[in-house]
């Protein structure tokens, strides 16, 4: 058999195969193609530049090792480096810092001579000289763990954030997820992880973002047919910080770039944050083996926060402003709002705005108006009660039949239908939705959700029952 470049890289696959983990020989190997064989010298194709760095600062000495078993101590490799689309566009986290004198290129360094031919490539993930570059994390100073008020509610959740920021990557908890309800300090709590560790640790690659805009970018570089770069980007930073991944559901294609990216990183030891307005058990649309992912590490609950910290919060959020405040107004707004804390924040925000515009004195009275207007404007939440109250009068059953081990068809809806409108119109999990009708498990009230779906489609009667029941619901 003749030796081509194809034959002669090939041999070189299979050695290296043998001797890295199979996602970094996927991820790094698979890409290259073998173009050319002169003499002793290989001429590989790498998809970016970045690739190219990749290579040698990680993998030249297994690359030398295996290419000089084919073509003897004179071998030499040669990179050539596929330009991809670029693009003008201006690079959303990176930032040129003037370049050291240190060469950036190792290419004189290495034993395998390179050669390499890359013009400037510019595109959004791929960053040249990646020594010589940095990522902007994002983040904000303010949402600091100084600003994180500590309380019952979050303690958890709190202390983990606390742990990771002063080992990042090196506690179990990582993935470190964060949930819990609108406004309960999520978005907060993952900006002061980031903004502790770069505090701790300034060399370390720190990256906030949203999954939306995650999703955004993703769509993009498969638009532009740069899926690699887009990839390569997030594999190298250190830190990675994904708000609202609930927003992945049913958005397959992200959701499998982002399983790769998370495998890189978690195998490299690098540190994931995430949050999300549900505990993994009750987020629909998410592909099982993500799922699985966000389990290995820690899930924590940030609550709705109890009295005292709701009232140290507004002190502190008063004093850092530079506002004072009679205690028993604050006393008086902590009481009444206890939905959440950016509404808690709100409400002192248009206290001090009123009383300011109006040249008015912060009073009681004041505050009672104020508060009231926001009573008023979040819509009460119906609970889980008042639904089973409404479903068993309009079956003209009792709770206690709606709830109870029966199979008898009828009786078995209207409990379906209870869990389908208390996951509807509730904020709680599946879990405490199936606790409360009857004492069930998550899977049964997932089920009855689904079922009731189906029949409403397929069946009139049943239709009509959810038109009604949805009716008296909302007045
Ligand atoms: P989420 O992302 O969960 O919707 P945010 O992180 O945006 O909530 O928080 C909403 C507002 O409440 C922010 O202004 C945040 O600073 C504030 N906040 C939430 N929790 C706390 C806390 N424990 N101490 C101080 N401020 C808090
Ligand atoms: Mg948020």
């Amino acid at each position: 058999m003749s030796v081509t470049a194809q034959t002669v890289w090939n041999s070189c696959l299979e050695f290296i195969k043998d001797n890295i983990q199979p996602q970094a020989y996927k991820t790094w190997f698979e890409p290259i193609v073998a173009v050319k064989l002169t003499d002793n010298a290989l001429s590989i194709q790498v998809p970016s530049k970045f690739f190219y760095e990749w290579l040698e600062e990680h993998y030249v000495k297994i690359l030398k090792v295996s290419l000089t078993k084919e073509l003897g101590e004179k071998a030499k490799l040669v990179y050539i480096i596929k330009m991809e689309n670029t693009y003008g566009n201006k690079q959303p986290f990176t930032e040129k810092i003037p370049s050291s004198n240190r060469s950036a290129m190792k290419s004189q360094e290495v034993d395998v001579p390179l050669n390499n031919k890359s013009p400037e490539l510019r595109n959004p993930f791929v960053i040249p000289g990646i020594r010589n570059v940095k990522i902007e994390s994002q983040l904000n100073p303010n949402y600091s763990f100084e600003n994180f008020l500590e309380g019952d509610s979050n303690r958890l959740a709190r202390s983990a954030g606390l742990a990771v920021a002063s080992k990042p990557g090196g506690t179990s908890f990582n993935p470190l997820l964060i949930f819990g309800g609108v406004g309960l300090g999520k978005t907060h709590l993952a900006h002061a992880i980031g903004v502790d560790i770069k505090d701790k640790y300034p060399e370390k690659t720190v990256l906030y973002i949203s999954a939306e805009k995650f999703t955004q970018q993703y769509i993009d570089s498969v638009k532009k047919n740069n899926r690699n770069d887009f990839i390569h980007f997030y594999q190298i930073i250190d830190v990675l910080i994904i708000d609202d991944v609930q927003f992945l559901s049913g958005k397959t294609g992200t959701q499998d770039v982002f399983f790769h990216i998370f495998n890189h990183l978690h195998q490299n030891g690098k540190q994931v944050i995430l949050t999300s307005d549900k505990a993994p058990v009750d987020m629909q649309d998410i592909e099982q083996r993500l799922l699985s992912r966000f389990k290995w590490g820690l899930s924590a609950e940030l609550q709705t926060p109890d009295f005292e910290t709701r009232v140290s919060i507004l002190k502190n959020k008063l004093y850092r402003d530079g506002v004072d405040m009679p205690d028993d107004i604050i006393e008086y707004v902590a009481k009444n709002i206890k939905s959440n804390v950016r509404e808690l924040e709100g409400a002192i925000i248009s206290l001090i705005a009123q009383s300011s515009f109006n040249k008015k004195e912060i009073t009681i009275d004041l505050a009672r108006i104020i508060v009231e207007k926001f009573v008023k404007n979040t819509k009460r939440e119906v609970s889980i009660d008042y639904i089973q109250k409404v479903v068993s009068d309009y079956f003209q059953m009792d709770i206690d039949t709606l709830q109870s081990k029966t199979r008898k068809r009828h009786i078995v809806q209207a409990r379906q239908l209870a869990m389908f409108f208390a996951k509807k119109f509730t904020k709680a999990s599946l879990a405490s939705i199936g606790s409360q009708i009857g004492k069930r498990d998550h899977a049964t009230v997932l089920h009855a959700c689904k079922t009731v779906d189906n029949l409403s489609t397929t069946d009139k009667q049943f239709r009509k029952y959810v038109e009604d029941i949805t009716k008296k619901l909302s007045v």
